[in-house]
């Protein structure tokens, strides 16, 4: 492991160094394969993730955000907000929210020392892939009504039911689930949460092709799934703590303006190129208006963010602030997509979803980085879905002004 950069990041006592460290990290370190890889939005090929968690591992930063003990570097959330700046400039692909953002946290916070011990040198390394098993059909945002069962027999439960949505199941080593161990008492203190091994016999995944035509959705369907007792986090059905614990982290990380930015910074330069006047389908004016438009939102949510993180960094709970922050992140990303298919034009209307898929070898039809806008547009719409509807967020902020 070299840890030459990251040492010197650690070290530097001024946000400009420690910026320009990071850039030079990147200009150095990123293969320029990996930031020239097209996305649909901002969703990269997991395989391409995870060569990318591999070579920060390999310099220590892999999870700089994580305590020391831990394998991270201790840095505060106002670093990482520079961090994935930087990376989100130089088209880095993002990190993996399920394992690094998600589960890693819970295992850390909550987990015995053994779950540590086994769990967190995999999700560092990205040599380990996780997924979230909390959505059941019928238990999506009324989730605590779930009702995969696991019963306790002897040192382990045997775990049946379904979840459904579940993002890179087909390409995970473990599912992290919610389930259900006591019926008897209300829905919020009979769940359990356990670490589930995707290769257990009576597991089977499903995939689910979504609107952009891709696969990054599944089912998973358990009989009589044996899970060890170890693999449970914290103490029996007190699952419904860690799980809501986990959504803190799951929404600040989707939340995170770096990328919205990046993308919208990628599109002005493009409008304003030889390149991209040529391959104007609308009007300059009417486009830069709108990019102008999404620009005001963006220095809005990025003022949203800050306030979220600092609650959540000085531990406290940033209520009907995160709601606002999804919510509007929501609006904002749908905006940037229809502008991305505005100015692909008539290109948008050709399936060139292979330009996804890392082992073709596809030759995009006009720009290679919009090559994806349609699909980006099509999947963008799941974002006022996934990770809690626009509904359900207007709601809790209702519900705070109105107390
Ligand atoms: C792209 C994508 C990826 C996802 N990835 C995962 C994953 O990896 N793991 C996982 O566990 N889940 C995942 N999900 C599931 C996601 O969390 C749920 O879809 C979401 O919570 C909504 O639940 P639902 O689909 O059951 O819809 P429902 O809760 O049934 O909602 C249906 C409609 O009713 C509205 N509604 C519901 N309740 C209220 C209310 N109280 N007031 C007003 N309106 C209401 C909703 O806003 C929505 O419009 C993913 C979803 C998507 C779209």
């Amino acid at each position: 492991m070299d840890t030459s950069y990251a040492d010197l990041m650690d070290a530097a006592g001024d946000q400009h160094i420690f910026r320009s460290l990071i850039a030079r990290f990147l200009c150095e370190k990123l293969p320029l394969r990996l930031a020239q890889t097209p996305r649909v939005g901002l969703v990269m090929p997991l395989p391409m993730q995870l060569e990318w968690q591999s070579i920060l591992y390999n310099h220590g930063l892999a999870a700089p955000g994580w305590p020391r003990k831990f394998g991270g570097r201790d840095w505060a959330l106002s670093q990482m907000h520079m961090w994935y700046d930087e990376c989100a400039k130089a088209r880095a692909p993002r990190h993996v929210l399920q394992s690094l953002s998600m589960i890693g946290p819970i295992i850390m916070q909550f987990g015995s020392v053994e779950q540590h011990a086994r769990h967190l040198p995999g999700i560092l390394s990205g040599q380990v892939m996780w997924c979230q098993g909390y959505s059941e059909p019928g238990s999506g945002s009324d989730l605590i009504s779930l009702r995969t069962q696991a019963v306790r027999s002897g040192d382990h439960y045997i775990v049946n039911g379904q979840k459904i949505w579940t993002t890179f199941a087909h390409e995970s080593d473990w599912i992290f689930a919610l389930v259900r161990t006591d019926s008897s008492v209300a829905p919020s203190r009979g769940i359990s949460f356990l670490l589930i091994d995707l290769r257990s016999p009576g597991l089977v995944v499903k995939p689910i092709i979504s609107i952009d035509g891709l696969h990054h959705l599944n089912e998973v369907f358990f009989t009589d799934v044996v899970v060890p007792a170890e693999n449970l986090i914290g103490a029996e059905n007190e699952g419904w703590r860690y799980a809501k614990a986990l959504l803190n982290h799951e929404r600040l990380s989707i939340c995170d303006p770096t990328e919205l930015k990046a993308r919208a910074a990628m599109l002005k330069r493009f409008c304003a190129l030889p390149e991209g006047r040529l391959h104007l389908d609308a009007s300059l004016a009417d486009l830069q208006r709108k990019l102008a438009v999404l620009d005001i939102g963006l220095i809005a949510l990025d003022a949203s963010y800050q306030r979220v993180r600092s609650d959540m960094e000085a531990g406290r709970d940033p209520g009907q602030a995160a709601a606002a922050l999804k919510f509007m992140d929501t609006e904002l990303s749908q905006s940037l997509h229809e502008i991305d298919v505005e100015i692909t034009g008539l290109m948008a209307c050709g399936d060139q979803t292979a330009a996804f898929r890392p082992s073709d070898d596809f030759e995009s039809i006009g720009p290679a980085a919009l090559s994806l806008a349609f699909a980006g547009y099509a999947f963008s719409r799941a974002y006022s879905i996934a990770g809690g509807t626009s509904e359900v967020q207007k709601n809790i902020i209702w519900r705070g002004l109105a107390s």
